[in-house]
């Protein structure tokens, strides 16, 4: 009985019929594809893209130099070094992270008491050469310093489900 249905089903050409019928009903309707770059999807507050380093609205950096990141990070991406200083708080003197090595999972950020490192909605950057993706401190507290405001709205509208 199937070998018969399927023989007349081959002989009316069902099987085209149906796709041109899926080809019609999506002919008409709204289009998803979007002109990247100069068009964008909307983008969550998870997403999870270039490292930021953030710093208190007093100026003060927020890592304390606990490196619970560096210890949770399954990429071991992270290299933390710390000091304490003169006013007895413990800070890092070096914290870089190796993006060639990072798997973006978000784990340090997670991890973090202070909401210090951070994952922005920076996606499009590069390097030419491996040494270009090796962010240092200053780089990371630079790019927190820039997008700041983006990062604060972000936890902010995340905030209830942390
Ligand atoms: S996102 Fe994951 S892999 Fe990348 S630095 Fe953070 S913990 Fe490590
Ligand atoms: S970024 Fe956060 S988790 Fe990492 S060392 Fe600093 S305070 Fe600790």
């Amino acid at each position: 009985m199937q070998a018969i249905r399927e023989f007349f089903g081959s002989l009316m050409l069902t099987e085209l019929l149906k796709g041109m019928k899926l080809t019609g009903k999506y002919f008409f309707a709204r289009k998803i594809t979007i002109q990247y770059p100069e068009e964008k999807t909307p983008m969550s507050p998870r997403f999870r893209g270039l490292h930021a380093l953030r710093r208190y609205s007093n100026g003060e950096e927020r890592c304390i130099a606990c490196k619970l990141c560096e210890a949770v990070c399954p990429a071991m991406a992270i290299t933390i070094e710390s000091e304490v200083r003169e006013d007895g708080s413990r800070r890092t003197n070096r914290y870089d992270i190796d993006l060639t090595k990072c798997i973006f999972c978000g784990f340090c950020e997670e991890s973090c008491p202070v909401d210090s490192i951070v994952e922005t909605h920076i996606h499009e950057y590069h390097g030419e050469k491996r040494g270009d993706l090796y962010f240092t401190k200053p780089m990371l507290l630079a790019i927190g310093d820039k997008y700041e405001p983006e990062i604060a709205q972000n936890r902010a509208q995340d905030a209830r489900y942390r």
